[in-house]
């Protein structure tokens, strides 16, 4: 049988058809002498299907910790002593979130709340924080507001969300060692409504929690099976306090290799560089992502750990020839 990336580059890269389970699975298992041939098809894979162009967002939280669920991961969550205070952002200083992020060229501006599921109060904020972005800053909302109604995803439609964030996390088989409080199951079921009622699915995960590489290559799968415009990848950063603090940072060769089978997997997604790839990566696997299958970039802050500065990722951007979407091209 041929080489996993001999067949890949056929199946993927020429036909645009994603790999299966067991086939990112060898890409994850690939030695690091043949990383660099990895990424390289990635990033070929990725201009191929997806075209040059980044797509730039910016994140805001309408409403920090104090989450009842029990994600380990998290340090939002109310039940892990944790140095995130819960916290809620007024709606003047959202609009000026908003406005700093279209500044940078960014194309999304997402409104992200710690919650299982938005309450009556939540969903009337979130109204009021649309409409004042709408009348002063010209970008695409999208919101990540956890687990939905039809009612509330019709709401959110009606008020012109056009892409919603719900991540699967973790695969199937491991999800119930990560949370307690939900199932992966009710996970899946907001994202079939999101998609149902018309809005953008934005679905990720989190690589590093303790998963086996037959796990993360199924979480791949599962992924793909949602078939997402796009998907956040993670790399898990242990916060302190939360029960995944002592779990060890992923290393920086099978975060770029879970990068290459993720695009490999899922030729024409979005596939954004969200948490934990400072920690993880470095300013050098920055590079490396956006040439390794990467195609779109989170600026400045990510909820609770402060990214890098906006320009930084731009300058790369510009110097690697990699043209930021414009906000025409997703409206
Ligand atoms: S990941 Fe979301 S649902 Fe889970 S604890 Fe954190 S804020 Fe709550």
């Amino acid at each position: 049988m041929s080489h996993i990336l001999e067949r890949a580059r056929d199946q993927v890269l020429e036909r645009g058809e994603g790999l299966s389970e067991a086939d990112v699975l060898e890409v994850l298992r690939l030695p690091d002498s043949r990383l660099e041939e990895a990424l390289a098809l990635a990033h070929e894979t990725r201009l191929r299907w997806c075209g040059p162009e980044v797509e730039v967002e910016g994140i805001v939280s309408l409403k920090t910790g104090g989450c009842p669920e029990d994600c380990h991961f998290c340090s939002q969550s109310g039940r892990f002593e944790t140095p995130v205070r819960a916290a809620r952002i007024d709606i003047p200083s959202l609009v000026e979130a908003a406005r700093q992020t279209a500044r940078t060229g960014a194309s999304e501006f997402c409104i992200v709340a710690a919650v299982r599921g938005p309450d009556r109060r939540l969903m009337d904020q979130v109204r009021a924080a649309i409409q004042a972005i709408r009348e002063s800053v010209e970008i695409n909302i999208a919101c990540s507001l956890g687990i939905l109604t039809a009612e509330q995803a019709d709401e959110l439609v009606e008020w012109g969300v056009h892409r919603y964030n719900h991540n699967l996390e973790a695969a199937r088989s491991h999800f119930p060692n990560v949370v307690s409080t939900h199932t992966w199951e009710e996970r899946r079921a907001t994202l079939q409504l999101v998609r149902e009622r018309g809005m953008e699915v934005c679905c990720g995960c989190i690589i590093g929690m303790g998963e086996t590489l037959e796990q993360r290559a199924e979480l791949a799968a599962q992924l793909a099976e949602v078939d997402p415009d796009e998907v956040p990848m993670n790399f898990l950063d242990p916060r302190p306090g939360t029960p995944f603090a002592e779990l060890p940072v992923i290393e920086p060769p099978d975060a770029l290799r879970a990068i290459a089978a993720y695009r490999l997997a899922m030729p024409r997604t979005i596939l954004r560089f969200a948490g934990g790839r400072e920690l993880t990566l470095g300013d050098f696997g920055t590079r490396q992502g956006v040439l390794g299958g990467i195609n779109a970039i989170i600026v400045g802050n990510y909820l609770t750990t402060l990214g890098r500065d906006p320009s930084e990722d731009l300058d790369l951007l510009a110097e690697l020839s990699m043209p930021v979407r414009a906000l025409s091209t997703t409206l």
